[in-house]
């Protein structure tokens, strides 16, 4: 059998799904990806002769806050006048049809819950959630161009920063307690979409799925880390695959 009428039909019988995101979903949004094909990082060193790791680091941005933000706001830039796609508004759709249903993303853009999706954990938190690195000032911001950067607080002068993970830096206790609890809840089948797999938080799942029988599925046009030890690959763009999936899956039931 295809893959995708595989994938529609085993649906049938699932109850909960973990989606597992990365910059790949967004891809067909416009925004450039990092690792994959005509990513950001395969260029060398930043126009500051450092590596965009360490211009993006935690360290940095305590040392040179004006380094990693004009990193930031390059990154901004880029999803400036982007929105979510069909794969983002289909994972919300879905969320609304099955029992339980979660998203895992790596992405900062916060596509997955302007798409309406509220089961979200944004991992590596959200570019546009602003907060003071002193005192406990917080805004959301959807445009940086009217910052002067450094952005300083408005309430006691310090800088401020996105409420993201920086490299070096630690993911947030509390998503990663809620990643932990969900996963140990177990899920019927998990998807990977547009995410080279790299970190472990993002390749654990496959241990629950493979002890619980689950089904793994990923849908990404290359392969990646990921691609030998999934049951189902899918070697598609992720909006073009969730559209098919879907719409199989709806003539089914
Ligand atoms: P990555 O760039 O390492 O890998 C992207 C993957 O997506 C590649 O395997 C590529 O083949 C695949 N891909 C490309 N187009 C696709 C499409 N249309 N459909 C499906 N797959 C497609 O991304 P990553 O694994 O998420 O790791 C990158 C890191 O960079 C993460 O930490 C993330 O926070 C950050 N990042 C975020 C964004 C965003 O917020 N949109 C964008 C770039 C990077
Ligand atoms: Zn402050």
């Amino acid at each position: 059998m295809e893959n995708i009428p595989k994938v529609s039909e085993l649906l049938k019988s699932c109850r909960s799904i973990l989606f597992i995101t990365g910059a790949g979903i967004s891809a067909e949004s416009g925004l450039p990806t990092y690792r994959g094909i005509g990513g950001l990082y395969e260029s060398q060193d930043t126009e500051d002769g450092i590596p965009v790791e360490t211009a993006l680091a935690g360290e940095m941005l305590y040392k040179d806050p004006s380094v990693t933000w004009k990193y930031l706001l390059q990154i901004e830039r880029n999803c400036r006048n982007a929105t979510f796609n069909r794969a983002h508004q289909i994972i919300a759709e879905m969320e609304r049809a099955f029992n339980r249903v979660w998203v895992l993303t790596q992405n900062v853009d916060g596509f997955h819950t302007d798409a309406g999706a509220e089961h979200v954990i944004e991992i590596h938190g959200n570019l546009h959630h602003l907060k003071c690195m002193k005192c406990y000032w917080r805004k959301t911001v959807k445009d940086f161009s009217g910052l002067t950067i450094p952005p300083k607080c408005p309430k006691c002068g310090f800088i401020i920063r996105p409420d993201v993970v920086l490299f070096g830096e630690m993911l947030p206790f509390d998503k990663y307690q809620t990643l932990t609890d969900q996963v140990e809840k177990g899920f019927d089948i998990y998807f990977w979409i547009g995410t080279t797999g790299v970190f472990p938080y993002i390749q654990g799942p496959l241990v629950d799925a493979k002890h619980s029988g689950s089904t793994t599925v990923e849908i990404n046009p290359d392969d990646t880390l990921l691609s030998g030890e999934v049951d189902i690959k899918i070697p598609m763009k992720a909006g073009e695959a969730l559209e098919r999936i879907w719409k199989e899956y709806k003539e089914k039931i």
